[in-house]
């Protein structure tokens, strides 16, 4: 596959078309923000970690019946995904108060959401992503009522898929932010389930394991990062290829590279 033109540059990956219409390139850059960009910073190795975990989960998603638009990952950095018409929503869901749910309303950090909550926030930096509602999103024609029925359902099923998932690891899923998109009349997840997007807490420490390490300065995101990316890719539900770790790992019960396991490739 021939990696064409630049299509989008987000705020840490990069968008490329390729000699297939019907597939793009998604690039997970080493760049890192928070505060709608008012922090910001290049870390060494930032993109593998996510680049890692993302198709990590969109692997395992698929395995269990999500669709989502990823194909294959083409090295540490690069993913081959299936072109979606993005629908620009950010389909957030909360398991336990955190972030700006405790800033806005009157949750306190750390109770647990049962049943989780939906929220949806319109994607558009220009607004601050302002939060929305089904009454909203059906007049600004961004989706129709039977799209977001099956949106809120296919993000409550990655929630209970991955919330399992994590919790074999001892990692408790607080919240996640997720895109979808449209192929036809099919809606696949699309973009990232990377560190950037999710809250992760240690189940009996209560540490963060995500990107609120980076922005809070709770200590060294990139050595986070690297530990957690491990964490969730060497558990038992991974694909077998990333079980085993190099010779060197498995003496001394680290990795010594630096970098994110890669998840087996697959196409589709
Ligand atoms: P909050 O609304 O509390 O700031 O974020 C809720 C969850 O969604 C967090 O896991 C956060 O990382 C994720 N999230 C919210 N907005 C964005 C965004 O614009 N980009 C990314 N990558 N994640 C977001």
């Amino acid at each position: 596959m021939k990696q064409g033109k630049l299509l989008y540059a987000g705020k840490a990956k990069s968008v490329y078309r390729t000699d297939k219409k019907e597939t793009l390139i998604v690039e997970f850059r080493d760049d890192i923000t928070a505060f709608d960009g008012g922090k910001k910073d290049t870390l060494k190795n930032k993109g593998s970690y996510n680049a890692g975990v993302s198709a990590f989960f969109f692997d395992y998603l698929e395995k269990h019946g999500v669709k989502t638009h990823f194909l294959q990952v083409l090295d540490e950095r690069r993913m081959a995904v299936r072109t979606l018409s993005m629908i620009p929503l950010e389909v957030i869901v909360r398991n336990i108060a955190a972030g700006s749910i405790v800033r806005n309303y009157p949750f306190k950090e750390g109770t647990k959401l049962d049943p989780p909550v939906i929220v949806i926030d319109f994607k558009d930096d220009s607004r601050h992503d302002p939060m929305l509602n089904d009454d909203l999103i059906v007049a600004l024609n961004l989706a129709t009522p039977a799209e977001l029925k099956k949106i809120k359902t296919i993000a409550l099923e990655i929630n209970r898929l991955l919330s399992a998932l994590l919790a074999k690891q001892g990692i408790m899923l607080v919240d996640f932010k997720i895109e979808f998109g449209r192929q036809g009349k099919t809606i696949r997840l699309g973009d990232e389930i990377s560190m950037d997007s999710m809250r992760l807490w240690d189940r009996k420490t209560k540490e963060s394991l995500d990107k609120d390490v980076y922005r809070f300065n709770k200590g060294d995101v990139m050595a986070t990062y690297n530990r957690v990316s491990r964490r969730i890719m060497t558990g038992t539900a991974g694909p077998a290829a990333i079980k085993k770790k190099p010779a060197a790992a498995r003496k001394k019960g680290t990795v010594s590279s630096g970098k994110a396991a890669k998840p087996k490739t697959k196409k589709r």
